[in-house]
Formats: C-alpha cells, sequence, structure tokens
C-alpha cells in the first residue's frame, strides 16, 4: 500500500468526490461517503485514501 496515496479532509466533510490526478491518471468523477465508512474510505478507481483530520493527526 502506497501510505502517500492520502487525501486528508476535514472532519466536517460527508461526502468527498474523486476524478483521479495527474499522478495515478484522471477517471469518472465518484462520489464517496467518508462518513458511513468511519472516516476513511478508498477511491475504488484510483486507490487514493480519504481520510479524516482527526484519524490522521494525533492529539
Ligand atoms: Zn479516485
Amino acid at each position: 500500500m502506497k501510505i502517500s496515496n492520502i487525501r486528508v479532509v476535514d472532519d466536517d466533510i460527508n461526502i468527498v468526490a474523486c476524478v483521479g490526478d495527474t499522478e495515478t491518471g484522471a477517471h469518472p468523477k465518484v462520489y464517496l461517503n467518508i462518513r458511513d465508512e468511519g472516516g476513511k474510505i478508498e477511491c475504488y478507481y484510483c486507490g487514493k485514501t480519504f481520510m479524516y483530520k482527526s484519524k490522521v493527526e494525533k492529539k
């Protein structure tokens, strides 16, 4: 797993949109319900992982 491929999002975000990027290539726009997944979700097109800020930072 590529640990660098993580996109940090604010904790109040419910849905994230992904269209890929220049590194992994573009793909059709998808919406991922990060809240339903408990604050961490992986895009099934490009494998990018979206994670809540609170999951990443240790406080
Ligand atoms: Zn994606």
